[in-house]
């Protein structure tokens, strides 16, 4: 392991080599592994490749273990004052830096740079909410008889695997850090390396605010380092976003050596059902919401937007026109609303379910093109596309398809568009639009998903859980439900007169 000699230096971050300097965050230091696998770090806006990076091995995620497993005694032994101190000053740092977090975020993940700021303050948001969550960390002292009580206690569970999709790096890293060091846990945090940047920075935020050295760490890996990671003795709990598939793969690596609990935050296939009684601009306003943020790579995205047949011409030629006035190009400018997708093999992924639908049926009335951005010519950038006359067989109706391809489905009454909102195994997010109060409630309960949103889409906040049911996962992030997931009960029945004996 080489240290490197260069700390990050916080004030000039947009200058600094940052990716030259680190890409492994152990112990408090930037370190370099070296290892036979290297992986290009990329920046879709250009296509260019930025640095190449190497994957930790099995001995390497080993030290970090050691590592994360010694400073782990320490933190959990810490006041709650001192969690409070350290979560609240990196909110403070976070907020400071927000600008040049925000441009790092976007150059390696592509998402324009409006979107990247607002992830960045999402996530003071959410260090200062962990802040102040010291009181929800209590045990109950439960009385039994005059001579016997118990009493719970709320520990923490040790060291916490992380592992991150690409799609909100910085805010995935953040909802699984925050809450599980406000439990006094330690974190290895891996990110994707399709997007493994900003976790880098957190590091060193939150060094600087005062957590002690090894608490958080961050290993740079693919597959192979993350089963490493997952089946590793010494790690203690898992909290996993990313795909179905992977999900699977997890969970069975969870119970491979030691049994660990697992959170899974997966996929969707979510809905939004804009019914005949909606202001059809915010119907519009929605469904843009549901399916244009981030180049549609949102993991509660609602493809399937389904539409009273009322409501149907007006909506979807307001909803054209609106989508054909996004400002697609370089997501390091202020005015861009849609930058470039992940990858190339992402892109083309997309482009496979936007011809695929094609063959099979379905009308394509707007984008779904490869755009070409003046200086910018390998970037990965494709208009947001419009798809109708889709049919319950074709793939676009039944997959997840993590891109900017909405799927505008008529419907006449309501148990139809709860139905078709329903038809999939996966639970993440769905929809509705309408100006009728019981209408909301009724439908909000009928609606198979984790998360329902009335009159908005995507909406989140520290204060409310998110997660899925079905396929798309279980356990949740956000609010004081997670401190479930971060935390193990301990049960202590004291009795305070002589043992009585039964025999
Ligand atoms: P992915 O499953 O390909 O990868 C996610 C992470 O898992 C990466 O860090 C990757 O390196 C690692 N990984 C891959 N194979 C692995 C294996 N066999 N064992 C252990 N780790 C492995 O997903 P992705 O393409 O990075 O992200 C897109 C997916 O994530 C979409 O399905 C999206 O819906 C989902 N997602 C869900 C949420 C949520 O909160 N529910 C949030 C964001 C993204």
């Amino acid at each position: 392991m080489r240290i490197l000699p260069t700390k990050m230096n916080l004030n000039t971050l947009k200058e600094s080599k940052l990716l030259e300097l680190s890409s492994h965050f152990v112990g408090g230091n930037h370190v370099e592994f070296v290892s036979n696998r290297q992986f290009p770090v990329m920046e879709p806006r250009s296509g260019r490749k930025l640095a190449t990076w190497h994957y930790a091995t099995a001995e390497q995620v080993d030290l970090v273990v050691k590592t994360a497993k010694q400073a782990q005694k320490t933190w959990a032994g810490s006041t709650w004052m001192k969690r409070n101190e350290v979560l609240k000053k990196t909110a403070e740092l976070l907020k400071t830096h927000c600008d040049d977090i925000a441009y790092w975020e976007c150059l390696s993940n592509g998402k324009p740079i409006s979107e990247a700021k607002a992830d960045v303050l999402s996530c003071v948001d959410t260090f200062n909410f962990y802040s102040g969550i010291a009181h929800d960390l209590l045990g109950h002292h439960i009385p039994l008889d005059p001579s016997r009580y118990a009493y719970t206690r709320r520990l923490p569970i040790g060291v916490v695997a992380a592992i991150g999709a690409w799609n909100y790096p910085i805010q995935t890293c953040t909802w699984k850090t925050a809450p599980a060091l406000a439990c006094g846990n330690s974190i290895i945090y891996k990110p994707s390396p399709l997007s493994p940047v900003t976790a880098l920075i957190l590091g060193e935020i939150l060094k600087t605010s005062g957590l002690p050295d090894g608490v958080f760490n961050v290993i740079q890996g693919d597959a192979e380092t993350a089963q490493h990671l997952i089946q590793h003795r010494d790690v203690a709990k898992v909290s996993f976003t990313g795909s179905i598939p992977t999900g699977k793969k997890i969970m069975a690596a969870c119970a491979e050596r030691n049994i660990k609990p697992v959170t899974m935050e997966l996929g969707g296939k979510s809905a939004l059902i804009v019914f005949e009684d909606a202001d059809v601009d915010s119907g519009v306003a929605c469904a843009m919401m549901a399916n244009f943020y981030s180049q549609g790579q949102v993991c509660s995205n609602a493809s399937k937007v389904l539409v009273h047949k009322s409501v149907l011409k007006e909506f979807t030629e307001k909803l054209v026109e609106k989508t054909k006035e996004l400002k697609i190009g370089d997501p390091l400018k202020a005015e861009t609303q849609v930058g470039a997708h992940i990858s190339e093999e992402h892109r083309a992924r997309v482009e496979g379910y936007i011809n695929g639908a094609i063959n099979e049926g379905a009308t394509k009335i707007c984008g779904g093109d490869r755009i070409q951005v003046p200086g910018l010519d390998n970037g990965y950038y494709l208009s947001p596309c419009i798809l109708t006359d889709i049919t319950p067989n074709m793939t676009v109706y039944k997959e997840e398809i993590f891109g900017a391809v909405l799927l505008i489905i008529p419907f006449d009454t309501e148990e139809e568009a709860v139905r078709i909102a329903n038809d999939t195994d996966m639970g993440l997010a769905a929809g509705l639009v309408t100006k009728d109060l019981a209408k909301s409630y009724r439908i909000s309960e009928q609606l198979n998903a984790g998360n329902v949103y009335v009159n908005t889409f995507n909406d989140v906040s520290p204060l409310v859980p998110f997660g899925g049911i079905g396929e798309s996962g279980f356990g949740r992030e956000n609010g004081v439900a997670v401190l479930e997931h971060y935390t193990q009960l301990k049960s202590v029945f004291v009795n305070t007169g002589t043992c009585p004996n039964p025999f």
